[in-house]
C-alpha cells in the first residue's frame, strides 16, 4: 500500500480545533449515573439497576456544570451520559441550569419505558439540544441481543422518530465488533432513513462488559474506516477510539485512484457491495462531507464519572483527579496525566515515532486496554510509520 503521508498538504480533509486543547476542552461527557435498566453487552460502566448513593448530588452536580461554563466561549459541548441518565429525576433541572449558563447540552439515554415523549418534551424545554441512539445492528435479532432484552429494536426506531418530531438533533451510536461488522450498510440506510445529522461509530475497546466481546482485527478496522471515509458523502461520520480515521482522512486527500493506492480487501469490497445493493433502487443524495475533528483522550476530550473522577476518556480508566477536591478546569490543564497525553512525542511504539502522531495520537484507551499504559502504542491501527 503506497499514500501519502503529509499532514500539512490537506488541510481541509481533518478539522482543527480553534483553541487550544491543552486550555480548554471541547467536548466534556458527564456520566449522570450509572444505573440502567439495560443489560448491553459492551456496557463501558458495568452498569447496574440502582443508583449509586455516592453519585455526584444535583448541588455538585451544577457545580460542574458552572466549572465547565466558567471557561468562557467557546464553551465546552457537554454530554449528560450513563449508565441511563434518565434515572435521575433531576435531570431536566440539571439541563437547565447548564443552558442557562450558556453551554450546549446533549443527552445519551438509554430505551427503556423510562424514555417518554413527556420527559423529552421537558428536557427540550430545558434547552436540551441533541439526543444519541444506540443502534447496534440492523435487525431486532442483533441489537436486542447486545442490549441484552427483546424488543428495545423496535422500541429504538419509535424513540429515533419522537426525538426527531420534537426538534431534537439525533445522533446515531454503533459500536462495531466482529460480531456486527457485516451489517454496517443496513445500519447506515437505517440512520440515513431516521433522518440522523450524525453517525457516531464507536470501536470497541475491551474494557467492562465489553471485555467478554471480540474487537475487529486491525485490518478489519482499516477496512472499515476506509469504507466509512467512501460513505461519509451520505451523512456526518465520527469515529470513537479510532482517531487513525483522521490518518485515513489525510491519507486519502487527493488522490483520485484510491483502491490502487490502498486497494480493497474483502472485508470493505462487501460493505461496499452491500452498501451499493442497498441503495441501488434509490440512492442517497449525496452532501458535502463533515471532517474528522482533531480531538483525542485528554485533548478536547475529558470524561466525568457518577462519583466525579475525571477521566481522559470512559473508556480509558485512568484517573486524572476528582472534580469534589479540585475544579475540573484545575484537573484539565493540569493534571500529569493529561498533559501526557497531549503530548504525542511521549507516545510509544510506533504512534511516538509516527508521521501523524500530532493530529492522530492512537486511542490511549485501546493502548491502555492492552498494555496498562495510555501512552503506550495503538494496537488497533495497521499503519507502519515511514
Ligand atoms: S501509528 Fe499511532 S499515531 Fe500513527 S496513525 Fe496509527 S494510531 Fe495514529
Amino acid at each position: 500500500m503506497t499514500a501519502p503521508t503529509t499532514t500539512a498538504a490537506h488541510p481541509r480533509a481533518v478539522r482543527y480545533l480553534h483553541h487550544d486543547a491543552a486550555e480548554r476542552p471541547f467536548i466534556v461527557i458527564w456520566e449522570v449515573t450509572r444505573a440502567c435498566q439495560l443489560v448491553c453487552t459492551h456496557c463501558r460502566a458495568d452498569a447496574i439497576t440502582t443508583r449509586n448513593p455516592f453519585e455526584l448530588s444535583t448541588v455538585e452536580g451544577k457545580r460542574l456544570l458552572d466549572d465547565l461554563a466558567s471557561f468562557g466561549a467557546p464553551r465546552p459541548l457537554v454530554v449528560l451520559t450513563g449508565g441511563d441518565p434518565f434515572e435521575r429525576p433531576d435531570l431536566p433541572e440539571l439541563v437547565a441550569h447548564g443552558t442557562g449558563l450558556g453551554l450546549s447540552m446533549a443527552l445519551s439515554p438509554s430505551v427503556t419505558a423510562k424514555l417518554t415523549r413527556e420527559v423529552l418534551v421537558e428536557l427540550h424545554d430545558a434547552g436540551a439540544k441533541a439526543v444519541s441512539l444506540s443502534l447496534d445492528g440492523a435487525t431486532a435479532q442483533t441489537h436486542d441481543a447486545f442490549r441484552g432484552i427483546d424488543g428495545v429494536f423496535d422500541d429504538t426506531f419509535t424513540a429515533a422518530r419522537t426525538i426527531k418530531d420534537i426538534g431534537f438533533r439525533l445522533q446515531i451510536n454503533t459500536t462495531v465488533t466482529s460480531a456486527n461488522v457485516h451489517e454496517l450498510p443496513q445500519i447506515l440506510k437505517a440512520v440515513l432513513e431516521l433522518g440522523a445529522s450524525l453517525w457516531s461509530v464507536f470501536f470497541l475497546v475491551p474494557t467492562g462488559r465489553g471485555k467478554l466481546l471480540e474487537p475487529l482485527t486491525a485490518a478489519q478496522e482499516e477496512e472499515v474506516l476506509h469504507w466509512l471515509h467512501d460513505v461519509s458523502s451520505l451523512v456526518a461520520i465520527k469515529t470513537t477510539e479510532a482517531p487513525h480515521y483522521r490518518r485515513i482522512a489525510l491519507q486519502r486527500a487527493g488522490v483520485d485512484a484510491l483502491d490502487e493506492a490502498f486497494g480493497v480487501g474483502p472485508l470493505r469490497a462487501e460493505l461496499r457491495r452491500d452498501t451499493a445493493g442497498l441503495f441501488a433502487a434509490h440512492p442517497p443524495k449525496p452532501r458535502r462531507p463533515r471532517p474528522p475533528i482533531d480531538v483525542n483522550s485528554g485533548k478536547g476530550f475529558a470524561f466525568v464519572d457518577h462519583v466525579g473522577i475525571v477521566y481522559p476518556s470512559g473508556f480509558l480508566p485512568a484517573p486524572a483527579g476528582s472534580v469534589r477536591a479540585r475544579p475540573f478546569p484545575e484537573i484539565y490543564r493540569e493534571s500529569v496525566l493529561l498533559k501526557s497525553l497531549r503530548d504525542p512525542d511521549s507516545f510509544g511504539g510506533k504512534c511516538g515515532r509516527c508521521e501523524f502522531r500530532t493530529v492522530c495520537g492512537g486511542s490511549r484507551s485501546h493502548a491502555f486496554a492492552t498494555t496498562g499504559d495510555p501512552l503506550a502504542e495503538d494496537p488497533s491501527c495497521l499503519h507502519e510509520p515511514a
